[in-house]
């Protein structure tokens, strides 16, 4: 499989990229990170990575590939025609959300990062047509083998800041975030790193390469 840093380094010279991250993002693998619908740093910004799937390829038992994708009502009708695991998958799709979708709405509490594992209540988009990676998306290969994904990718940012600020005590830094993240600098990220955690990082071969944005006292 394709690791995400691998999908960046070979974007870069377009100047693209691959928008979420995650911390495990030199060894963890496109299909995993689809798996798990992974998202980190930037989420805020750019979301989880079922907001970058366009489409997908997956191995079904038996063998048989299923292509996903947004789907609009008449080739929906074909599809759920079809005599096969592929008509099979979209039959029942649609069924379950045209008659359990108003439950499932209702049940389902509105969560900001949705809902990681077999997200029903997306199985039709805004605009109404059906798209079954909303359940390939965070399924952890439940599914089937994905095989192919056609992603989003992104403009690599012109200019990036970093800012640095320090608190007294950890709560007035976490307490702070939140006003920060609704003032109008509209930070990309934030991220907390406690006097433990830091300390840590300084007997750490990284620390060299960090150092600087960390003046004493
Ligand atoms: C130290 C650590 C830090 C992490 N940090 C983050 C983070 O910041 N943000 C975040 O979102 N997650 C994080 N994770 C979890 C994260 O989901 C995984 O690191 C990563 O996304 C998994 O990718 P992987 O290629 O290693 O997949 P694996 O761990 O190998 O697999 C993950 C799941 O996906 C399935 N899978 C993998 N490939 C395919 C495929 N081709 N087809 C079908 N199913 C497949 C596997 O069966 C499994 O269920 C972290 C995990 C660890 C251990």
């Amino acid at each position: 499989g394709v690791v995400k840093d691998q999908l960046n380094a070979a974007l870069k010279p377009h100047g693209l990229f691959f928008a979420p991250e995650l911390s495990t993002s030199n060894r963890a693998t496109i299909g995993g990170m689809i798996s798990t619908d992974a998202s980190g740093q930037g989420s805020c910004e750019y979301g989880k990575t079922r907001d970058h799937v366009l489409e997908l390829e997956t191995v079904l038992l038996g063998g048989e590939r299923l292509h996903t994708r947004p789907v609009e009502e008449a080739e929906l009708a074909a599809l759920c025609q079809r005599d096969d695991a592929t008509g099979r998958a979209y039959r029942t799709a649609r069924e379950l959300i045209d008659t359990q979708g108003e439950l499932i709405r209702a049940k389902f509490p509105p969560l900001n990062r949705c809902l990681t594992g077999y997200d029903l209540a997306h199985l039709r988009e805004d605009d109404g047509r059906l798209n079954l990676n909303s359940l390939l998306c965070g399924s952890e290969g439940s599914l089937g083998f994905l095989n192919e994904a056609v992603l989003n990718v992104l403009p690599i940012p012109q200019h990036s800041t970093l800012v640095n600020v320090r608190y007294a005590g950890f709560m007035d830094a976490l307490r702070d975030a939140k006003a920060l993240m609704a003032s109008s600098a509209r930070p990309t990220s934030i991220e907390t790193v406690d006097d433990k955690v830091l300390m840590l990082a300084m007997q750490d071969f990284v620390w060299d390469s960090v150092a600087e944005f960390f003046p004493d006292g």
